[in-house]
């Protein structure tokens, strides 16, 4: 499975100062246990392990763990085939990141530190052999079941009861090992009632509050035997919106490739961004803007979501009101596929990266 956590023995905290303005960096090292001598252990131990590593010593209660008032990012840094390690796009993340921190008036964490820390944290724990090598059987089913370092750094507010905001908070980075997000045949999606994001809101930061209603629908379109969930507008409850926690594109018939425009109830995406340019790139017309649910259902040919978690994940349909729509005989599309290649070709350093994506460890 994807998402279960196998936390890595080194972790960066930083926590900041409001006197003087700055961030005071650490690094924790809970054990010096390689990732063969864990693998190693008996369940018992090694479940001893993984919870003592994921123990800090930081505020219980505070405004994230009572309102959910924190932000997050997630990000990958892949074994490339040169036998280097390296992030994709961290710049990306760091903007957003501070941004989201921004966003919920907390202190931004300065971009150029959460680059450093991200590759600091990536050389520390490669040390104990957290960092996979590169295999190139993953080059045989296009990466679909290749293994990445997720990395998860997130804003923690000190301790706080009264509903508030945080004024000196805590960044602190994670990573867990990862092979591909969604996993089986069923790619199903449904759209749901539920309401991700409204003018005016937060859906368009990486807040932790904006999950538990996405992990409500999702459950629910699970429950009802589909891989994914899809949010429509807050307004018109017409427009197609997003994923669970990833961004949507349709191919339609007219050749135009489409993805809901930015606005505040959209995600601004770093896969999403990457696989604009890399579209425009092969030829194709991209557009940004809002579509129908209607026209998504009647004039896509492909449907596909993106997110740095599942890279790109085709939908091999979208049901609505009871009626489903089927793209591309419930096959991957063409498109969805070629940018899938190219992506993880940039990724995991089969193609050549003249866009200057990816930063070395
Ligand atoms: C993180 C996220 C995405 C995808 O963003 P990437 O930067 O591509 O990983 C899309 N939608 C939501 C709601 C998200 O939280």
């Amino acid at each position: 499975m994807a998402f279960t956590l196998s936390m890595f023995p080194v972790s960066y905290v930083a926590h900041y100062d409001p006197v003087s303005g700055r961030w005071k960096e650490s690094w924790i090292q809970k054990d010096a246990i390689t990732e063969q001598e864990l693998a190693a252990m008996d369940e018992q131990k090694r479940s001893e392990v993984l919870a003592e590593r994921n123990r800090f010593d930081l505020p219980l209660v505070n405004y994230t763990t009572q309102y959910g008032f924190g932000c997050f990012e997630g990000m990958k840094a892949y074994p490339r085939k040169d036998g280097s390690v390296a992030l994709f796009r961290p710049d990306r993340n760091a903007a957003r990141f501070r941004s989201s921190m921004e966003g919920l008036y907390a202190p931004g964490f300065p971009e150029d530190m959460f680059v450093q820390a991200s590759v600091d944290f990536i050389r520390r724990n490669a040390e104990f052999g957290y960092v996979p090598r590169y295999n190139p059987e993953w080059e045989t089913d296009s990466f679909a079941a290749a293994q990445a370092v997720y990395m998860r750094p997130f804003m923690y507010s000190e301790g706080a009861i009264g509903i508030g905001i945080s004024k000196a908070p805590s960044v602190i980075i994670t990573a867990s090992s990862v092979s591909s997000y969604f996993s089986g045949e069923n790619t199903k999606a449904v759209t749901t009632e539920r309401i991700r994001a409204t003018p005016k809101g937060t859906g368009n930061i990486k807040c932790a509050s904006n999950y538990v209603i996405s992990a409500l629908a999702k459950k629910e379109a699970e429950n009802a035997g589909y891989m994914e969930v899809i949010f429509l507008d807050a307004v018109n409850h017409r427009y197609v919106e997003e994923g669970s926690s990833c961004n949507i594109f349709f191919l339609l018939r007219s050749g135009e490739l489409v993805t809901p425009e930015l606005g505040d109830t959209i995600l601004p995406g770093i896969t999403r961004a990457s696989i604009i340019d890399l579209a425009r790139g092969q030829g194709v017309a991209v557009v940004e803007r809002k579509i129908q649910i209607k026209e998504a259902m009647t004039e896509a040919v492909e449907c596909f979501v993106t997110g740095t978690a599942a890279g790109i994940t085709p939908v091999e349909s979208i049901t609505h009101q009871g009626r489903e729509a089927v793209f591309n005989n419930r096959k991957p599309g063409e498109l969805g596929m070629e940018l899938q290649r190219e992506l993880k070709g940039l990724q995991y350093g089969l193609i050549d990266d003249t866009k200057g994506w990816l930063a070395r460890v």
